[in-house]
């Protein structure tokens, strides 16, 4: 097993805002984690990456205990975020923001060797790559954002709603460049409020609900689900 959480409960001050979740990623698997607004993705992602503390509960990634390491440690383990908003840096070029998602790796020979495999892999990425990010589309720099968490050499890439923001035919465009990441050998987490891409890319999926997990199982199952086709598909 790549990742497993095993009952965690997380607080913000005294309100519990996941409540006793656990969670199984096998090795180069594709998971969607679905529900609304609040109902605990990020901060599951948050707790995952070691950005938040657990009040209880325990994470192991690749047999390494990592709840209450630092975040740093964490990163070097393979374990890397897409936050939501992306946040590049917006006054540097592409190739720059590239060479920031490496910024943890000695291996500075191999790093410009990523580089010139993800500008291949990301070819509106390396028509642009002397462009200020700032100044990219919306999917653009989602795509940037992706690929520079590409560059860290991710075991694990965990997305928060990568489709936030974005028109539908650019989401269109996104979609092949998460599956090629997982085809690359990374496991990835995807948070999503777009249900269909993640019901699309996803082999597993959890529903959350107020800091719960009111569903979990294969995608196919899910997306019979009368209670996620209710809640999220219109059904
Ligand atoms: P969204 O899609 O809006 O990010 P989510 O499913 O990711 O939703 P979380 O952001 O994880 O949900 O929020 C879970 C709960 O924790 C919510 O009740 C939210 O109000 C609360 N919460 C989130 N961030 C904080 C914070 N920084 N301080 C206090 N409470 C927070």
């Amino acid at each position: 097993m790549l990742l497993r959480a095993n009952n965690i409960t997380v607080h913000y001050a005294k309100a519990m805002a996941v409540d006793n979740v656990s969670i199984e990623v096998g090795e180069g698997s594709l998971v969607a984690f679905i529900g609304a607004n609040g109902a605990g993705k990020t901060t599951i992602l948050r707790a995952l990456s070691g950005l938040h503390p657990l009040t209880s509960g325990e994470i192991w990634f690749r047999d390494k205990r990592i709840d209450g390491m630092r975040i740093h440690d964490i990163v070097r383990q393979g374990l890397i975020q897409v936050p939501e908003g992306r946040r590049l840096f917006p006054d540097l070029t592409v190739q720059s923001n590239l060479r920031l998602g490496a910024y943890i790796r000695k291996d500075k020979r191999a790093v410009e060797r990523d580089m010139e495999d993800v500008l291949e892999r990301f070819p509106r990425l390396k028509e642009r790559r002397g462009q200020k990010a700032g100044t990219m589309s919306g999917g653009e720099q989602q795509m940037l954002a992706i690929a520079r968490a590409v560059m860290a050499r991710p075991k694990l890439l965990l997305l928060d709603e990568p489709s936030l923001g974005l028109a539908p035919l650019i989401v269109e465009e996104l979609a092949p460049v998460i599956r090629s990441i997982n085809d690359m050998g990374a496991g990835v987490i995807l948070v999503e409020q777009n249900v269909p891409l993640a019901l699309k890319l996803a082999e597993r999926g959890y529903v959350l609900h107020l800091g719960k997990v009111i569903h979990e199982g294969p995608i196919d199952e899910l997306r019979d689900s009368e209670a996620v086709k209710k809640a999220y598909l219109g059904g």
